[in-house]
């Protein structure tokens, strides 16, 4: 659902990353690792267009979008970003919205489900994430582990066919990173398509079945997790395992 052909992106003269390739099947778990400023959450914001590229390929869904200055048009860039979902480091939840009304504001004001449905369907995602009695809480009542639960209940609410994360549990204390992944875990065996930029590599070797190294402005290592994570073929890559392993 996802296939990216050599891709290239800079910020000026700086480049990000050069000639990545990466194919992503449905229901397939990816995940990016890599040392900070390796490229990641650049690289997964090019897939829902938050950035545009600037050499080769890549296909979303039925999407297949240029390079550069060949912008699509609005119509595409929303049905990209309605279902492809993204949840960030911070969770960005509405702060003068209760947990209810930040899950069902998209679906009602994007996809125009009608109110009661858009609640049921809220109240269902909430409970998927532990959260159903919390929904008339503000966020700044709740941990940040459970900010962040609210924050993906409400990118499942307009139904995505692809989820990115970029580093969801890094902002949280240690004790609640776990409820976190949970879910996420949960998102994968029901058989979504994830793409998820992280540094819990015991939780990459467990639920990805695909794990993608960046270092020094490319795809040093892809393979299935096990693979990648024990047996690492480059040096760039076992240097980079020992240090957070
Ligand atoms: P981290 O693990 O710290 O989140 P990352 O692998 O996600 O790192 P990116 O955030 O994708 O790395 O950044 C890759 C490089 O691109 C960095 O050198 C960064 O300084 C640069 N960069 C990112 N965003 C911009 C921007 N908007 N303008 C200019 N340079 C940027
Ligand atoms: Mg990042």
């Amino acid at each position: 659902v996802v296939s990216i052909r050599n891709l290239t992106k800079r910020f000026g003269k700086t480049v990000v990353f050069e000639d990545v390739s990466l194919d992503v099947h449905r229901s397939e778990v990816v995940a990016i690792v890599g040392p900070s400023g390796a490229g990641k959450s650049t690289l997964i914001r090019c897939v829902n267009r938050l950035h545009p590229f600037d050499e080769g390929s890549l296909q979303v869904l039925n999407h297949q979008l240029n390079k550069g200055s060949q912008f699509p048009s609005k119509q595409v860039l929303n049905d990209i970003r309605t279902r492809v979902g993204m949840v960030f480091q911070t969770f960005n939840l509405f702060p003068h919205l209760s947990v209810l009304e930040n899950v069902i504001l998209a679906p009602i004001e994007v996809k125009k489900v009608p109110r009661k449905q858009a609640i049921q369907q809220a109240m269902e995602l909430l409970d998927m994430v532990g959260l159903s009695e919390h929904a008339n809480k503000y966020p700044k009542r709740m941990s940040g582990g459970q900010q962040q639960r609210v924050a993906i209940a409400r990118a499942l609410a307009m139904e995505p066919e692809i989820m990115l994360f970029d580093e969801p549990t890094s902002m949280l204390d240690p004790e609640l990173v776990g409820e976190v992944l949970d879910a996420i875990q949960r998102l994968a065996k029901d058989g979504m398509t994830l793409m998820l930029v992280t540094h819990e590599m015991q939780f990459a070797k467990e639920v990805a079945d695909t794990v993608v190294i960046m270092a020094d402005h490319r795809i040093i290592e892809k393979g299935p997790s096990r693979e990648v994570l024990e047996n690492p073929r480059t040096g760039r890559a076992q240097a980079f395992l020992k240090r957070v392993l």
